[in-house]
């Protein structure tokens, strides 16, 4: 009866409020997702294997031998594997942004609806301890929330994942990347990391860092140098958008 009620409900906000899509703010009536219209849904881009094994970013078209990813060439990465969901450009972006800068945790809805349609990813995820990247504690303050914990929870609620553990702190002030190239942003958060105090690391437990996009991967691979100086043998990284 209740879910009946709450449907009725739904329905009656719907009419009164129609949803709009986060990336063309056209009105969002029908299709698989509450804050993305059809066809904003069809131009998001999974990134469905065959992927780069370090950042996830699929390689289009007919794969004939191992490429190399332009993403990573240079990234020597310090953790194990690696995957994105989604491409962060057009529609992926705009979800990503709805939650980073306009608080917009509505999108943590139609992430577990992408999850559920998605099992390589939620695969991935399947025993690992969850290690979202930290913020700065000035940034926390500015911001609020962090959003890549808000991601590292609904990873948890939609996969066999066993917890999240905030292992890390940011111990530096590091400015915005955007504008920093590829070289700029390793220096930029070198040491930016610190593991926290209370971190209680197990050896035959895998970790899977979570951050909200994999640009350069300087950041995670920060986070992950930080982890394995203190003993973690098996590390893996996620993002949500590629881009
Ligand atoms: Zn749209
Ligand atoms: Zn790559």
């Amino acid at each position: 009866m209740q879910a009946v009620l709450r449907a009725a409900c739904r329905a009656a906000a719907d009419l009164l409020f129609p949803r709009n899509c986060v990336h063309c703010a056209g009105p969002v009536e029908t299709g698989s997702y509450q804050y993305l219209c059809p066809a904003c849904t069809r131009a998001l881009q999974f990134c469905e294997p065959p992927a780069c094994k370090t950042c996830g970013y699929p390689y289009f078209g007919s794969v004939i031998a191992p490429r190399e990813c332009p993403h990573c060439a240079e990234l020597e990465p310090v953790f194990d594997k690696g995957k994105t969901l989604f491409l962060a450009k057009g529609p992926g972006r705009s979800l990503l942004h709805a939650l980073k800068y306009h608080q917009g945790f509505y999108i943590l809805k139609d992430l577990t609806r992408m999850l559920k349609e998605t099992p390589h990813f939620k695969e991935f995820l399947s025993g690992a301890i969850l290690v979202p990247v930290p913020l700065h504690p000035t940034k926390l303050r500015e911001r609020g929330f962090n959003q890549s914990e808000h991601l590292a929870h609904t990873l948890l609620q939609n996969s066999d994942a066993r917890a999240v553990e905030p292992l890390l702190l940011r111990s530096e002030f590091t400015h915005s990347q955007t504008h920093l190239d590829r070289k700029d942003r390793l220096q930029n958060v070198k040491n930016a990391f610190a593991l926290s105090a209370t971190a209680n690391l197990m050896n035959d437990t895998y970790y899977i860092l979570v951050d909200d996009v994999f640009t350069t991967g300087s950041t995670l691979n920060a986070c992950a140098r930080t982890l394995r100086t203190a003993g973690v043998t098996h590390l893996r990284a996620v993002a949500i958008g590629h881009g």
